[in-house]
């Protein structure tokens, strides 16, 4: 009988993190001061991070070892499984293989608590007392609420009002794991109060609440910023995820032909193909694809261009060299709001610019359409994120269909859907509506690019 889940010891989960920085083919942009315009120093993101996050953020070293103390949370739910799609493949009739690796088990119900525990860890170990940070949905503050119980920490969350009033439950997980969850923007902050001034009824935005986050963070004591993805160090520490991959599809027998990840801040995705790309660029597997999906809505590889840009909307951080939408664009409101993101992580815009990985945008109603499909076989109710990869995931197997092809598909399946059933509701109930691409929205927001000082 062919097995239908392979499962790792708790001894086989990984040990360090595989950073691809000194194996990038060619060096990674560097990070720009936007004052000077010159190279962000180690020096420059101190007061945001801890040095070990910051040392991490530039760091050389192929391996980085994880601390026994993060791998002791980890493996309250790691090695996570990885399934075999056998019902899918059935009932797409395909002689596709698929294979899906579920991040939907940790507590929090993505991928998300892998850097969240790594952060708050190093936190704690630098003395750091407080994390303050943002969230969309609530998937990133419920990670960082979780990572900040298990060590002790105090976690204040800034969380985007309309989401905040709409969607009680992911705020109600971060207060029971001991976090305080304010709607953004508040009167806690400076930047809060000056905005609520001039439009007390503002539904906020993540750029608002990353500003809430960063002024709280450098003006009390004690306190640090964390980040949810688009950084290097949260792609680090999400690799995890395909170094378990790669040893599970080792157990299975097969090695994939193509990649499927659905990309927000690209921070998923990237610790799922991280480890395989680096067989792509050693030219062990110079036909491997991997194939990043993004909302057609809010499509930052395929039309947006490659520039250097702030990483939030009011531009307060420095500029990332990212495919960007521009950092004033305001995606259209689509249920997957991990994946309403202006720009792109710097190490995903850089292998897509180097023809190490190709991107696909897909409109939302055929992403439920292919959730509905997967929970009706696999029986998982993914993340809207998550169906945005399924589609594609789909698409692929069903071309395998035509050609007679029984190729080895991998799905990098990020998490669970259980906060989205009003999504779901209005999918099935035929109210999802699709977003065209808002071409001249764009237009706009990439003329407000910032110049960059030098260049
Ligand atoms: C946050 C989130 C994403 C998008 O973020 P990435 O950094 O691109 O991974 C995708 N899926 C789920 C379930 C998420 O919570």
């Amino acid at each position: 009988m062919d097995k239908t889940k392979f499962i790792l010891d708790e001894k086989d989960m990984p040990t360090r993190w595989y950073n691809i920085l000194p194996d990038l083919p060619e060096p990674l942009p560097p990070v720009l001061h936007p004052g000077t315009g010159k190279p962000v120093t180690p020096d420059d993101m101190a007061p945001l991070f801890p040095m070990d996050i910051v040392m991490q953020e530039f760091s050389p070293e192929r391996y980085i070892d994880i601390p026994e103390e993060v791998q002791a949370i980890y493996r309250i739910w790691r090695p996570t499984v990885l399934h075999r799609a056998y019902r899918l493949e059935k009932a797409l009739d395909t002689p596709a293989k698929i294979f899906y690796k579920y991040e939907g088990t940790s507590p929090a119900g993505s991928h998300k608590p892998n850097t969240a525990v790594a952060q708050a860890y190093y936190n704690k170990k630098a003395g750091v007392k407080r994390l303050a940070t943002e969230t969309g949905a609530g998937q990133w503050g419920s990670a960082l609420a979780l990572g900040c119980m298990y060590f002790g920490l105090e976690c204040k969350v800034y969380m985007v009002k309309v989401s905040y009033n709409q969607k009680p439950y992911r705020r109600i997980m971060m207060e029971t794991w001991g976090a305080k969850c304010v709607a953004s923007p508040s009167t806690d902050t400076k930047a809060g109060r000056e905005i609520l001034s001039k439009d007390p009824n503002s539904p906020g935005s993540l750029g608002i609440a990353i500003s809430e986050a960063v002024e709280d963070a450098v003006t009390t004591k004690n306190t640090k910023y964390s980040i949810g993805s688009v950084a290097n160090h949260v792609l680090l520490h999400q690799t995890v995820i395909g170094q378990e991959t790669k040893k599970q599809m080792e157990m299975a027998g097969f090695y994939p032909d193509i990649i499927v990840g659905c990309i927000g801040g690209g921070s998923n995705f990237a610790g799922m193909f991280l480890p395989f790309v680096k067989d792509k660029i050693e030219r062990k597997k110079p036909n491997l694809r991997i194939i990043c999906v993004e909302p057609q809505s809010c499509p930052s590889l395929t039309k947006g261009i490659y520039a250097y840009d702030f990483g939030d909307t009011v531009g307060m951080t420095p500029l990332f060299k990212m495919f960007t939408l521009g950092h004033t664009f305001m995606p259209p409101p689509v249920h997957a709001g991990g994946l309403r993101y202006h720009g792109m992580a710097p190490i995903i815009c850089h292998l897509y610019r180097l023809g190490l990985v190709e991107a696909q945008a897909v409109p939302q109603v055929a992403t439920f359409e292919a959730g509905v499909t997967f929970a009706r076989t696999e029986g998982f109710v993914s993340a809207p994120e998550t169906n945005h990869a399924i589609r594609v995931t789909i698409d692929e197997a069903l071309k395998c269909k035509q050609s007679g092809e029984s190729k080895v598909i991998l799905l990098a399946h990020s998490g669970h859907g259980y906060f989205d059933m009003a999504a779901y509701e209005s999918y099935l109930s035929n109210k999802l509506q699709d977003y065209d691409y808002p071409e001249t929205e764009v237009k706009k927001a990439l003329a407000s690019l910032p110049k960059v000082p030098g260049a």
